[in-house]
């Protein structure tokens, strides 16, 4: 515990249950002083984030569908009610149709699932910041959640990997706009980590697998880790860094060839 984050207000999205990312970051902000309101979706989860919410003493939780504008309406009048203005946003939501996210990309992607993907995965971000900026008049920092398969193709994350792309892009096209702001907008690209997403995707199990084989470190990416990234970004001590993509993957995303070496 510290005090990095002392007299510093923002939104969590994406708390789905406790081994969420959103969840391992909004504890490690907690524990530095920031105050928290927390988005979820679905009303069967509420029984699952109002626990997690109310152990860090969240002063609002409210569901929010980022594909309903009357729901995000609502969640952000919510926000500006509870917070007045707010320091930073961390936002860790991703969907695709778990048909998508197997086999063949070109044979299993339809026009459907393709944009309800980029919808939830990548212009949600956009429409994130552009009402969260509104109640940033004293600068900040926004945080979104990504993976390699943005850069690589990686077998079966497919449409998540072309909406991560864009979610990457998107990243740095809301970073200029809000620069001068003084708003800060990075992305995290986080190593496999075991959560409800990750089962979505065929083989989830395999890319931690790999990702640990392949790692420079030979380690599993650590919750803490990526929470401690998502910290420094929030906090004062991510002065200067806008439009980045953060690799936190115990150093997956720079090897070469995998294998040991000779002599
Ligand atoms: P998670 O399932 O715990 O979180 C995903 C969240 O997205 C859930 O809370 C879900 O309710 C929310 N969501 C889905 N559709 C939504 C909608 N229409 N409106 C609002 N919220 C919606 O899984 P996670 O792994 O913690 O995923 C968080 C982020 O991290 C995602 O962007 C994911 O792509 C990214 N990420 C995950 C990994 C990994 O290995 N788990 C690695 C890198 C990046």
């Amino acid at each position: 515990t510290g005090e990095l984050m002392k007299g510093k207000k923002g939104l969590i999205m994406g708390v789905a249950n406790a081994n969420s990312i959103a969840w391992g970051i909004a504890s490690q902000l907690a524990a530095q002083g920031a105050e928290l309101a927390f988005t979820y979706m679905g009303e069967g989860l509420e029984r699952r984030v109002r626990p997690l919410a109310e152990s860090v003493g969240a002063k609002l939780l409210i569901q929010a569908d980022v594909t309903d504008d009357a729901s995000m309406d609502a969640a952000f009048a919510a926000l500006e009610a509870e917070f007045g203005t707010i320091d930073f946003v961390v936002h860790s939501v991703a969907f695709a149709n778990k048909d998508e996210l197997k086999g063949s990309f070109i044979d299993n992607t339809s026009r459907d699932s393709f944009l309800l993907a980029m919808n939830i995965s990548c212009f949600s971000f956009v429409d994130v910041a552009r009402r969260a900026s509104k109640i940033m008049p004293n600068g900040g920092s926004m945080v979104t959640m990504t993976y390699l398969g943005s850069e690589r193709a990686i077998p079966n994350y497919n449409t998540m990997g072309v909406a991560k792309a864009a979610l990457e892009a998107a990243t740095r096209y809301i970073a200029r706009d809000l620069g001068p702001r003084g708003i800060r907008v990075n992305a995290i690209s986080a190593g496999a980590m075991r959560t409800l997403s990750l089962a979505g995707i065929s083989g989830g199990r395999g890319m931690i697998a790999q990702g640990r084989a392949m790692s420079a470190m030979k380690e599993d990416t650590s919750m803490e880790g990526v929470a401690g990234a998502a910290l420094w970004l929030c906090s004062d001590l991510g002065f200067s860094t806008t439009g980045e993509v953060i690799h936190v993957d115990a150093g997956f995303h720079m090897m070469g060839l995998a294998g040991e070496d000779e002599g």
